[in-house]
């Protein structure tokens, strides 16, 4: 097996347990990201444009599919699932999708089922989420302020997203924030949101905007490096480094202040896919193996050949085989075009 890096990372080392699905650089495979939408009820201006044309339902995996889909990469040693979208909440009977998901969990087969949310439906889902044996969730918001919010979102009423947060804590979900960090927008804000966050016993976890998609504003104008941040932030907190890494690109610091811990995901700054230990489904089938790569294989085509599994295990085997090393994200002057031309929301974040 080709090792590529002098040290074994978390995923190699993963892969020494759990012999399942192992990628060329010996990183094991047991982390999915389901994208069950491309649809939302928000057009963020770092994630989608204001005038989005939406895939036909028909291309759609149907639940039955996703599950099938799911059910495989589960019984090929996934351990983590993480539904995302789009928002995947606006998904007509998606509570279906967990319900039936949760069996995975209740057998041992899974460790996690969670959730990635704009938090606008959370305050219809949260407590049957948790009864599908969600624990964890994490909710996407990146101002305080409300006429702020509306101006990222377009569309978003923050009042229902902290009244989403509310439910969810209150249906005992541990629920972590993502703030993607933007310049001249939230960048004066990091640290309102993070003792926000802190103070509701929450993680909060900042992210470089990523070049994904066409969309109005420059990314250049969007883009803030979060060594930036971090350096602001460690003229007033101390912040302590620590190892644990949940399994995600996030690096974890304590805030000695607060108490609480605060998370940076840094793809442009800091690349961080020797680790790298997950692929993404998105809601047409296809498998992407790298967000930062433009290649990806259908698993829609054998899933709906056959009822049985052999040609969609084969077709999953397939596609590890040639998991990329990383992605070579960049933004500057010379790159002022996405290097991927899908957005976001179609792979999901
Ligand atoms: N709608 C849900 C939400 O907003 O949480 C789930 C899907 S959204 C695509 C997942 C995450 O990706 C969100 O935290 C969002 O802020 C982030 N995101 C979207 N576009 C991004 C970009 N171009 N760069 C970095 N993060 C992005
Ligand atoms: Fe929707 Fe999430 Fe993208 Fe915002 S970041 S537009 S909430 S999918």
């Amino acid at each position: 097996m080709l090792l590529l890096t002098q040290e074994l990372g978390s995923a190699q080392r993963e892969a020494t347990r759990h012999p399942g699905l192992v990628d060329p650089f010996g990183r094991a495979i047991t982390y999915l990201r389901v994208s069950v939408t491309d649809r939302c009820d928000f057009r963020c201006v770092y994630c989608m444009s204001e005038h989005m044309t939406f895939l036909p339902k028909r291309d759609l995996l149907t639940l039955h599919e996703l599950d099938r889909v799911c059910s495989a990469f589960i019984a090929q040693g996934v351990r983590k699932l993480r539904i995302t979208g789009g928002e995947p909440l606006v998904r007509r009977d998606v509570m279906g999708l967990f319900r039936s998901l949760s069996r995975h969990l209740a057998s041992g087969a899974l460790d996690e089922l969670t959730l990635t949310t704009n938090g606008s439906q959370l305050g219809r889902f949260a407590v049957e989420l948790a009864d599908c044996g969600v624990r964890r969730v994490n909710v996407s918001v990146d101002t305080l302020d409300p006429g702020k919010f509306r101006s990222i979102t377009r569309w978003g009423d923050l009042a229902q997203v902290l009244a989403g947060i509310d439910a969810a804590q209150e249906a005992g979900l541990r629920v972590k924030i993502n703030t993607v960090a933007l310049k001249g927008v939230n960048e004066d804000e990091i640290e309102t949101l993070m003792e926000w966050a802190h103070g509701r016993g929450m993680d909060l976890t900042v992210i470089e905007v990523m070049p994904l998609g066409d969309i109005e504003p420059s990314r250049l104008d969007q883009y803030l490096p979060l060594s930036v941040v971090r350096a602001r932030l460690s003229g007033r907190y101390t912040l302590v480094d620590l190892d644990d890494r949940t399994g995600g690109p996030a690096r974890y610091v304590r805030v000695k202040e607060t108490g609480g811990r605060l998370g940076f995901i840094t793809p442009l700054t800091h690349n961080f896919c020797e680790s790298c230990n997950r692929v993404r489904l998105t809601c047409t089938g296809q498998l992407f193996m790298c967000l930062g790569q433009e290649d990806a294989a259908d698993l829609r085509a054998p899933v709906r050949a056959s009822k049985d599994d052999g040609l969609l295990d084969q077709a999953i085997a397939e596609a590890i085989s040639r998991k990329p090393k990383g992605h070579d994200f960049i933004i500057d002057r010379r790159h002022a075009r996405p290097v991927v031309g899908r957005h976001m929301s179609m792979t999901g974040g």
